[in-house]
């Protein structure tokens, strides 16, 4: 933790700057080094770059040296917190891994609320996304070995599994058998069946995002801030100019560009899923990490990648994996249905998008 903090701290201050930022945005996806910018009014702005939950962690923030100073420490800690405490399904100190080692047990396993009503949310989404989203596909994610390659692809591990394999692994899935009980006392308990293993991949990153907000808001000398967790932003207040936030939407077919940039004014939350994001390719064929329920294998439809903006984190990275499976048609009645926008980049080039979408996005290629 302690080598975590000086890292952030280190890095902060190397990128402090005077002034305010000048197209300062997130590129959704970038791996690099932040974007420098022209000062101009004396504002501080403070940047940030470091790792965590397994992807790059971007944060930019308008403030005070001290409220950013603090900000940068407590986002870090919250972000190892809920990957080590709660998501991950490595390390024995989570909640997932826990849940997952009593599959099969009679008297269920005791979770916390906030455990409890996440996993609600994402069985909602299961049912109302017609089970293209599904947190149960633990079993084939670790069949398919998705964990395990990196971005751009690592062959090695990779083999294609039999169909056997996959109707095995498929079998063991399904949130509709998920189960979430109250004790006499009021206390939540998940009944996960024999076999099953929960995989809150899809959803992480939202989880984190929802949870930066009341950090930003009890620092009052925070005036604005950008964050991105690897494909995930976060726009939070305003900029020094009062311009707005410019966020990036990465161009499938060449990710070092976009192709478009969604001007942003306040509090947004921006998700995207796509299969440029972690894939191998062999043969000719992509195999990337968003696997259809409904054949166990990477989903294969007209999609490259989906956008969802929403004020609500979860919800916007539940649905972008959820869209990118369901496809423009039905993804765009079930984002309408939540209330958030959408933006599909197709196989053959075009870009559909919701209405909402369309009044903020500005085309770039
Ligand atoms: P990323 O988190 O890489 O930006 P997503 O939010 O789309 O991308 O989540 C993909 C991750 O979710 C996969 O790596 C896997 O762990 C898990 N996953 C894959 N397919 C599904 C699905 N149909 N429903 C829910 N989770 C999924
Ligand atoms: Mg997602």
């Amino acid at each position: 933790m302690k080598h975590f903090l000086w890292r952030t701290l280190f890095i902060a201050v190397v990128f402090f700057c005077c002034g305010c930022g000048r197209g300062d945005f997130g590129v959704q996806g970038s791996e690099e080094e932040p974007k420098t910018y022209a000062g101009q009014s004396g504002e501080e702005v403070w940047q940030s770059v470091d790792t965590a939950m397994g992807t790059v962690v971007q944060q930019t923030v308008y403030a005070s040296e001290e409220a950013a100073k603090r900000f940068f420490e407590e986002a870090g800690q919250l972000l190892q917190e809920t990957e080590q405490e709660e998501l991950s399904w490595r390390l024995e100190t989570s909640q997932v891994y826990q849940i997952n080692a009593s599959a099969g047990r009679k008297e269920g396993f005791r979770i916390t609320e906030e455990m409890a009503s996440l996993l609600e949310a994402c069985v909602e989404l299961h049912e109302r996304s017609q089970g293209a989203f599904d947190v149960t596909l633990g079993p084939l994610t670790r069949l398919w070995k998705i964990d395990q390659w990196a971005a751009g692809g690592e062959e090695d591990v990779f083999s294609i599994p039999s169909g056997e394999e996959v109707e095995q692994a498929l079998a063991l899935c399904g949130s509709d058998r998920l189960r979430i009980l109250r004790t006499d006392a009021g206390e939540p308990c998940l009944f996960l069946p024999e076999g099953m293993l929960l995989d809150l991949g899809a959803v992480g990153k939202g989880l984190a995002q929802a949870r930066l907000y009341p950090l930003l808001e009890k620092e009052a000398d925070i005036m604005g801030a950008v964050i991105s967790l690897g494909g995930s932003i976060l726009t939070y207040g305003r900029k020094a100019d009062g311009s707005n936030w410019k966020v990036g939407i990465v161009n499938p077919f060449d990710t070092s560009s976009n192709v478009g940039i969604l001007s942003l004014e306040g509090n947004w939350c921006v998700s995207t899923s796509g299969d440029y994001e972690r894939y191998v390719e062999t043969d000719g064929v992509r195999y990337h990490h968003i696997l259809d329920p409904e054949t166990g294998c990477p989903a294969m439809g007209e999609v490259r990648g989906v956008t969802i903006l929403t004020k609500d984190g979860l919800l916007g990275d539940g649905l972008s994996t959820a869209c990118f499976i369901l496809g423009p048609d039905q993804g765009m009645k079930l984002a309408a249905e939540y209330g958030a926008e959408v933006l599909f980049v197709m196989s053959d080039g075009e870009i559909r998008m919701s209405e909402g979408m369309r009044t903020c996005f500005m085309e770039t290629l």
